[in-house]
């Protein structure tokens, strides 16, 4: 079974479900970049500081921070069987970098790259029916998976909200910077023969059998 994966997919591809199914199926832990940011912010780590600095100042933070951080988090014991890997790497030069850390940690012949494929249409049609909690965070979707009250958060009954990174042409830009980001870090995989493609199409529980089958 593989077991260190990086996973890729475009924004709305049911990524975050998958992320979850897979990392309690398999026993390993799910890394994103995202939340190791906000923990080190959390934690007041020295890297925390140094990126909340860099965030305060309404800046992206840097590819090299980004990388030590991730350095420090594949090192830790509980990787050694292994990781879940969402949000990294975003290009090349992050895809050589990770490939040098596993080289290092001997599991560079394991890692495989898990693209969930889904059109853009069907991502630009399933993104503008979501719906969003300002106040706990909850995601609905009007179709799917609606609230018992329209526009309405169960958990904690604030209104509803279409978030603005989910209207159709912000959807559309980001498909585009998806795009163009990704396929070079997918041909990265390919090459190497580490490449492996899943539709992210029909319930999350198919999804996630037809990962499992290619896991395999
Ligand atoms: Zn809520």
């Amino acid at each position: 079974m593989i077991s260190f994966i990086v996973l890729l997919g475009p924004p709305g591809a049911g990524k975050g479900t998958q992320a979850k199914l897979i990392s309690d199926k398999l026993g390993v832990p799910h890394i994103s970049t995202g939340d190791i940011l906000r923990e080190a912010v959390r934690n007041d780590s020295p890297l925390g500081r140094q990126a909340k600095a860099i965030m305060d100042r309404g800046e992206l933070v840097p590819d090299q921070l980004l990388v030590d951080i991730i350095v420090e988090r594949l090192s830790r014991a509980d990787c050694a069987n292994g990781f879940l890997l969402d949000g990294y790497p975003r290009n090349i030069s992050q895809s050589q970098t990770l490939e040098k850390v596993c080289a290092e940690h001997a599991i560079w012949d394991k890692v495989r790259a898990l693209e969930i494929t889904v059109p853009d249409e069907e991502i630009v049609d399933r993104l503008k029916n979501r719906r969003s909690c300002p106040s706990c965070g909850a995601v609905y979707n009007v179709v799917s998976n609606p609230p018992k009250r329209a526009e309405t958060c169960d958990s904690c009954s604030a209104k509803l909200q279409l978030r603005d990174d989910d209207r159709e042409e912000t959807v559309r830009q980001r498909l585009n910077v998806y795009h163009e980001r990704t396929e070079p870090v997918v041909g990265y995989f390919a090459e190497r023969d580490k490449h492996i493609v899943v539709k992210g199409e029909g319930s999350p529980e198919d999804i996630f059998a037809a990962i499992m089958e290619k896991l395999r």
